[in-house]
């Protein structure tokens, strides 16, 4: 693919493109639509938590402030001490019984779990950057794995905002949370080419965004990337199966790619490989290579790239992306990714544009990407070892938030 076409497609999907939205369906369509003049496409969809809210407000010392209210986070009202807590220590979380309790970064599956067994009432998360000139607001979710049906009502403030209600003492706070939950739909999009063999290769990168975002950087350019392999390999022989999957509802916890471990786990014992796409193509940044698998294909990768002078820097891990449901089924995954410094490129909110992707890297990461998928996917043998190592389940163990990682 020409470096035009790669940024043809990120003006063609400008937009927000949440995950069970109107517009994430649209971007399902879209690629699919693409993916038709390769091979047998389907839309495959499936069931995700949505939510109406009618009311969010978050006061504090009698002054309202400016909030989104947390999606499937329940209806209620709740007036309580305001505690911020900056340290999760076991003496610092005493302190949150009976108060809403503003806390630093993301609401996690543990920090979740320790705000409810030790007491607090309500929740504010803040997102954005005090340096940023914007006030803009994440819409956030109380993700239903995190809650396990224990809700509190929470809403999510601006950085500045956050800066501003402890610079002045913050006492006293007020949530008030309306909504409606029902189910809706996502969808993941799939493209088959079929190999000489039974056993396949399955390639994965989402198409979704948060709320804020366009999503081109994260991850427009993965899919876009992925695009640009299925057309390839629509013409070129391969021995192995190719499955391309578009997953839909990434930033919501990873929902299309479990999906679809879920509904195809009997064909994943014949899955010899995933190679997940997430963020590729960026102006600035380095290359990397997560390997959820044996370290052997970490020395390969990099072996490999030497051999063809494409700097990277590969790595054993569990990267949080699409690829990670598919480790925790058994099959080895790679995930490549050109990560660029924060200040350079910024995700999850609305400078994340074609801005920050250049046509020239797009087609180099995307030929790297493909080189590598081509040597697999014409093996005698796909070399990769289907044993998945114990270092790498522990991790699967703490990503996944079956064991909690010691402090
Ligand atoms: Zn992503």
């Amino acid at each position: 693919m020409r470096p035009e076409e790669f940024m043809q497609i990120f003006a063609e999907t400008a937009y927000v493109r949440t995950g069970g939205s109107p517009e994430e369906r649209r971007c399902a369509e879209y690629i699919a639509q693409r993916c038709r003049a390769y091979g047998q496409t389907a839309i495959e969809p499936f069931a995700v938590d949505m939510a109406d809210i009618s009311r969010a407000s978050l006061t504090v010392d009698g002054r309202e402030v400016s909030c989104k209210g947390y999606l499937c986070a329940g209806s209620g009202q709740v007036q309580a001490p305001f505690l911020y807590l900056p340290n999760t220590d076991a003496c610092s979380l005493a302190e949150c019984r009976g108060k809403i309790v503003m806390v630093d970064g993301y609401l996690g599956y543990w920090l979740y779990q320790d705000l409810l067994e030790n007491g607090a009432v309500g929740f504010v998360t803040y997102s954005g950057d005090a340096n940023y000139t914007d006030w803009e607001i994440d819409q956030r979710e109380l993700r239903s794995y995190v809650s396990q049906g224990r809700t509190i009502p929470g809403v999510n403030i601006n950085a500045k905002t956050a800066i501003e209600l402890i610079r002045s003492g913050a006492k006293n706070g007020q949530i008030v949370l309306e909504q409606e939950q029902y189910q809706g739909q996502s969808q993941n999009v799939v493209l088959e080419l079929p190999g000489l063999r039974q056993e396949y290769i399955l390639f994965t990168a989402h198409y979704d965004s948060t709320s804020l975002s366009q999503g081109a950087y994260d991850n427009m350019s993965g899919s876009a990337g992925l695009l640009a392999m299925a057309e390839h390999f629509s013409r070129a022989p391969h021995r192995y199966g190719l499955r391309f999957v578009w997953c839909g509802s990434e930033e919501r916890g990873l929902l299309g790619s479990k999906a679809y471990a879920a509904a195809h786990e009997q064909q994943l014992k014949d899955c010899a490989l995933c190679i997940n796409l997430d963020m590729i193509g960026s102006v600035m940044g380095k290359f990397i290579a997560c390997v959820t698998g044996e370290e052997k294909l970490v020395h390969y990768i990099g072996y490999m790239a030497s051999e063809l002078g494409f700097g990277i820097e590969p790595r054993q891990g569990v990267y949080s992306s699409d690829s990670t449901p598919l480790a925790d089924k058994g099959v080895p995954a790679v995930s490549f990714a050109r990560l660029a410094s924060h200040n350079t490129a910024t995700i999850h909110n609305s400078y994340d544009t074609a801005a920050l992707l250049r046509g020239e890297q797009m087609q180099a990461d995307t030929a790297f990407i493909t080189a590598f998928a081509e040597r697999m996917a014409n093996a005698v043998r796909c070399p990769v070892g289907r044993e998945m190592p114990e270092n790498m389940k522990e991790k699967l163990d703490y990503y996944l938030n079956r064991k909690r990682e010691k402090k």
